[in-house]
C-alpha cells in the first residue's frame, strides 16, 4: 500500500493530546496493542499513534507505519532532556541528525555504530528537516515566551544532533558523561534514534520534534512531569499543524 499520509508518532499520552483533539473524520485501527488514528489534520492526510517509551517500542511502532501501513514519512513530537549548556527547559529542538548513545559493540564495531551498517548517526532527511525547521522558527517568532509555573520562558529553536537511549537521563552525573562523549549532542531522549534507523531501512523520511522538559539532571524527575503537565502537548501542536499546513503540500501534495 502506497499513501501519502503523514505518521505522526509520540511516546507519550500527554505529547499528542493537544493534535488528537483536532483530529477530523478521524477513525481508529488497533494492532500490535497499538491504535493508530487516521483522519485530517491540517490539511493533511495523518495517521496519529502513541509508540511508548523506549527504542523498541519506536521501531515497532515505525516498522507498522511504513511496512503495513505504508506511509509517506514519519514525525515525531515530544519532550527531551537538554544536554547541550544553552537548550533550556521549554526551548525546542529539529534533530538534524539522530544517534543511539547506549549502543556500543566495541571493539568489534567502532562506538555508537549499529554494527554491519556502518552508520552511527542517521542524518535526517534535509527536505523534512527544512521543513519542520521553518514551521519551529515561524511559530516561535510568533509566541517567544511560554509560562512554566508561573515562570515566563523565553523559547528557543536549536537544529542539531538529539542522541536516544533505553535511560530516563536523571542526574548531572550521566547528562555530563554525555555532554563529554558527544559534544554536539544538543538533547537526550529514547526513541527519537531508533524511528531514524527504522526509516532509514525502508528508505522513507523521518523528522524529530522536541520539546525540552528538563536538563537530564538531577531535577530532572521533577521538572518532567510539571512539564508534561501544563504544557507538554500544547507546545509542539502549533509547530506540528503549521508544519502540516505550509509545509507538509511541498513534500507529499495536499490531501485536504
Ligand atoms: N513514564 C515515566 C517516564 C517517562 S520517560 C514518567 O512519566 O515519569 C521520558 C520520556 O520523555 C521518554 O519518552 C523520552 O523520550 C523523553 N525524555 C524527556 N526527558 C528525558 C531525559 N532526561 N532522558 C531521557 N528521555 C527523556
Amino acid at each position: 500500500m502506497q499513501t501519502n499520509t503523514i505518521g505522526i508518532v509520540s511516546a507519550m499520552a500527554e505529547e499528542l493530546a493537544a493534535l488528537q483533539a483536532q483530529l477530523e473524520h478521524s477513525h481508529t485501527v488497533t494492532l500490535a496493542g497499538r491504535q493508530f488514528h487516521w483522519g485530517q489534520l491540517g490539511g493533511q492526510s495523518v495517521c496519529l499513534v502513541l509508540c511508548g517509551i523506549g527504542k523498541v517500542a519506536a521501531a515497532s511502532t515505525a516498522t507498522l507505519l511504513l511496512g503495513h501501513f505504508g506511509v509517506a514519512g514519519i514525525v515525531f513530537t515530544g519532550v527531551a532532556g537538554g544536554l547541550a549548556e544553552q537548550v533550556n527547559i521549554g526551548d525546542v529542538v529539529v534533530a538534524n541528525a539522530l544517534l543511539q548513545h547506549d549502543m556500543n559493540a566495541e571493539p568489534l564495531f567502532p562506538r555508537w555504530e549499529i554494527p554491519l551498517t556502518g552508520i552511527g548517526r542517521f542524518v535526517a532527511d534535509a527536505h523534512w528537516h527544512q521543513a519542520l525547521w521553518a514551521a519551529t522558527t515561524h511559530v516561535l517568532a510568533e509566541q517567544p515566551v511560554r509560562t512554566l509555573a508561573g515562570r515566563s520562558l523565553s523559547a528557543r529553536a536549536y537544529a542539531g544532533l538529539v542522541i536516544s537511549g533505553d535511560q530516563f537521563v536523571a542526574s548531572a552525573h550521566a547528562s555530563s558523561a554525555l555532554r563529554c562523549d558527544l559534544p554536539d549532542a544538543l538533547a537526550v531522549e529514547m526513541e527519537g534514534a531508533a524511528l531514524a534507523q527504522v526509516c532509514h531501512d525502508w528508505g522513507k523520511p523521518c523528522a524529530v520534534l522536541r520539546t525540552i522538559s528538563d536538563r537530564a539532571d538531577d531535577d530532572a524527575a521533577v521538572d518532567f512531569p510539571l512539564f508534561l503537565r501544563e504544557v507538554a502537548a500544547v507546545y509542539a501542536r502549533d509547530i506540528v499543524l503549521r508544519f502540516l499546513w505550509r509545509e507538509a503540500p511541498k513534500l507529499v501534495g495536499n490531501q485536504g
